[in-house]
């Protein structure tokens, strides 16, 4: 049978490719972005109980009403935003989801999407399968900012959205309140729709603030804003996250969810919506976040590799530059064989694979497990 692929460019993603490397050469996994450590043992328990309980079916398509209702506590607390918790809320399976569903709900043939590259693996095959063109714009190297100007330049009739990530992935670049006003500028008086992947949220560092667009009415407004529980509570297998919207938007996103996976485990929402109630488990996770990336940091120093400050996420970016001939890709290979630590090639999130030799490294580890890849690095001397 003959198929007509829909993604003709697209391979395996790279952190299956990574991650399959490095249990193939048993070595240390720095490469996609999950914690090692235990998640929190209440939570679990929590979840036992639900079980126990028998709240093992089907919960409301939009997402169990108690962790909703949380949820809009939350970020009443958090960034005195209004949401309406029956309307603006969807809970999805994974943050990843909530992207693909936001843009699939708003695309259509020949709408232009604003990605700023290096850009999550998922953005730009999310975009083309909607039949939608992704208009690539480079973050300024090495603090990886958002050029305003060639945003302005960028944009036409055809422009449907801009997508924005913050704390950033793969780079740590975090957005300043004077970004936020520079994009409220650009998209006043459009039509420009924004999605902002906001999962990071809790991963913040050196006393920064996120720039939470649920801080902002006017631009929630034209919002799409992804979260995922798996990031904050160290727990990325369960795959739950949810998008808060408009209740306009969230009505349209919610006709192409309910057709696709229509709800989302129901034992693990009960647990979430009790465990909202501690403030401490997600207050307290940039401090823990921004420890471990200092003591890699630190390690890091013993090696021959070059940081670029990471300020927030799951990931800090090193260079190479002047260790190696090799391309990014096949450096990161040649380090997961040779030395025994798997990390992600930046230029995997470039579409045209731009290589600015920097690799990704995961800290969200124990920190044995981070000695020990270092213990590995030190021995590269460049090659
Ligand atoms: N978000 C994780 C990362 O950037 C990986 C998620 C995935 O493997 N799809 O590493």
């Amino acid at each position: 049978m003959q198929i007509k692929s829909k993604l003709p460019d697209v391979g395996t993603t790279i952190f299956t490719v990574m991650s399959s490397l490095a249990v193939q050469h048993n070595a240390v996994n720095l490469g996609q972005g999950f914690p090692d450590f235990l998640m929190n043992n209440e939570l679990i328990e929590l979840v036992n109980k639900a079980m126990q309980k028998g709240n093992n079916q089907y919960v409301h398509t939009n997402g169990l009403p108690i962790l909703r209702e949380q949820l809009a506590e939350k970020y009443k607390k958090i960034y005195d935003a209004n949401i309406d918790a029956d309307k603006q809320i969807t809970i999805t399976p994974g943050g990843t989801y909530a992207i693909y569903t936001a843009l699939t709900t708003i695309l259509n043939e020949g709408d232009e999407v604003i990605v700023f590259e290096p850009a999550y693996d998922s953005y730009i095959p999310n975009i083309v399968i909607n039949g939608a063109k992704p208009v690539l714009i480079s973050l300024q190297y090495p603090n990886y900012s958002i050029p305003w100007q060639e945003v302005k330049n960028k944009i036409n009739s055809k422009t449907k959205m801009i997508m924005i990530n913050s704390p950033h992935n793969p780079t740590g670049a975090v957005l300043s309140e004077q970004d936020i006003q520079e994009l409220r500028n650009i998209v006043a008086n459009t039509n420009i729709f924004i999605l902002s992947d906001e999962v990071y949220e809790h991963l913040i560092f050196d006393d920064l603030q996120h720039q939470s667009i649920l801080r902002y009415p006017d631009l929630l407004e034209r919002s799409f804003v992804c979260f995922s529980f798996g990031k904050t509570y160290h727990c990325t297998g369960w795959k739950i996250g949810y998008c808060i919207s408009s209740s306009t938007l969230m009505n349209e996103f919610r006709k192409v969810h309910q057709f696709n996976c229509f709800s989302v485990d129901s034992s693990k929402q009960f647990a979430l919506a009790e465990y909202l109630k501690n403030e401490d488990a997600y207050l307290s996770l940039g401090k823990l976040m921004q420890h471990k990336r200092d003591y890699f940091r630190i390690l890091m120093q013993q090696t021959p590799f070059k940081c670029i400050p990471s300020h927030g996420s799951y990931f800090e970016c090193y260079s190479y530059d002047g260790l190696s001939n090799l391309n990014d890709k096949d450096f990161a290979i040649h380090l997961t064989k040779n030395y025994g630590v798997a990390t992600i090639p930046v230029s995997a999130f470039y579409k045209n694979g731009e290589d600015n030799k920097a690799i990704r490294f995961c800290f969200a580890k124990n920190e044995t497990t981070l000695e020990k890849a270092v213990e590995n690095l030190v021995k590269f001397k460049g090659e």
